[in-house]
């Protein structure tokens, strides 16, 4: 078995050092994206053509798993692999199984973001390392309209891929990127199927990261008018289920299902967060809104691992307040250059 916990790791107390920020928050949760790459290209994530990272500048997976152990013996109890599309880089099994032999020893859990794609594939190897729950990305259930917003995708292959997925009883949720004018008039639809199945239900407002395919002024929808406009139909009873992220969530009555709302435009949620964003070459992002960030590769490679536990301190130091999108025309900039899939959605 793999020890995770040195005797450097654990204080007088006998509790290992947790990764505390300077404004007191417990970090907790790390996203890490394997890959800038994907065989969609939404509309809201990525332009047409995309120039993505080289490839020689990707962490392997010891590497990955390096960095990764560096965050479990301080305290981080919630891994979610993301992308780009984490399950088309190559042999991406390997990884998640090294990961969920973690998974007792330290992790609580390990989960993964995906659009689907590739599940038909590999749901029974994700269940069978330790996976429970995936988040799978699916703005519409029309054919015609998911080749328009993914740019390439077959809605048959990821509706399969669902399938599978639930077959190797993993516990599902959907994302949904609410936008007004492309998929508004599908949320109630789409909350019908993925309730009726047993599925969770998540809202996202689209946030301005890196040049892509889409108006973001035209298409903004703020989430706070949306519930309204459901609450006037659906019963919609707040808890306070939380899925260790920013997303609120209600239980919807006639539907049996929860419906949750992540916010980041009309609702600051950085008071609670917990995490941080390792991108797919090793720079550890402090927030998706903000550019702090350590390189963690440069660490890596120059001094090894057992620098990493005093750079974790030092990024710590760095963690922002929080974020503060500004999207109307005249803000119609992205606010980031960076694309939603280089840190990792
Ligand atoms: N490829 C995987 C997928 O689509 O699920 C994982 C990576 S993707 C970047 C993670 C999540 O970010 C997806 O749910 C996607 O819809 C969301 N996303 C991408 N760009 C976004 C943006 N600009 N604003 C809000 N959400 C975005
Ligand atoms: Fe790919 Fe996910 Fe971005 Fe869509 S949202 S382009 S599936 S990384």
């Amino acid at each position: 078995m793999t020890v995770l916990f040195s005797q450097r790791d654990i204080n007088p107390a006998g509790l290992p050092r947790p990764l505390v920020d300077r404004h007191g928050r417990h970090i907790s949760y790390l996203r890490i994206s394997v890959t800038d790459r994907c065989d969609f290209r939404c509309v809201y994530c990525m332009a047409e053509h995309m120039e993505f990272l080289p490839r020689s500048d990707v962490l392997s997976f010891e590497e990955i798993d390096t960095i990764a152990r560096a965050f479990i013996a301080r305290g981080t109890r919630r891994i979610r692999l993301t992308g780009g599309e984490p399950l088309v880089r190559r042999d991406i099994i390997e990884l998640v199984e090294k990961l969920g032999s973690y998974i007792g020893s330290g992790l609580d859990e390990l989960t993964l973001t995906t659009n689907g794609s590739q599940l038909r594939r590999l749901a029974p190897r994700l269940a069978a390392a330790g996976v429970r729950r995936l988040n799978v990305s699916l703005d519409t259930l029309d054919e015609g309209r998911f080749r328009a917003i993914t740019r390439r995708g077959r809605l048959a292959e990821v509706l399969d891929g669902i399938d599978a997925a639930d077959e190797a009883g993993l516990k599902l949720k959907i994302n949904m990127v609410a936008m007004r004018g492309v998929n508004d008039d599908e949320i109630e639809p789409m909350m019908a199927w993925a309730h009726g199945r047993g599925f969770g239900l998540t809202l996202i407002e689209g946030m301005p990261l890196g040049e892509v395919g889409i108006d973001r002024v035209d298409s903004y929808l703020p989430l706070k008018e949306m519930r309204a406009r459901l609450a006037a139909k659906f019963t919609l009873e707040p808890t306070d289920h939380r899925s260790g992220g920013p997303a609120r969530y209600d239980w919807v009555k006639q539907t049996n299902g929860l419906l949750g709302f992540i916010t980041p435009m009309s609702h600051n949620f950085c008071e609670s967060c917990n995490r941080v964003r390792l991108t797919a070459t090793g720079q550890l992002f402090m927030c998706l809104g903000q550019e702090d960030m350590v390189d963690l590769s440069e660490v890596l490679r120059t001094h090894g691992p057992a620098a990493l536990d005093a750079a974790l301190d030092r990024a710590m130091q760095l963690k922002p307040k929080g974020h503060d999108f500004v999207l109307d025309r005249a803000h119609a900039a992205p606010a980031l250059a960076r694309h939603m899939s280089v840190t990792g959605g």
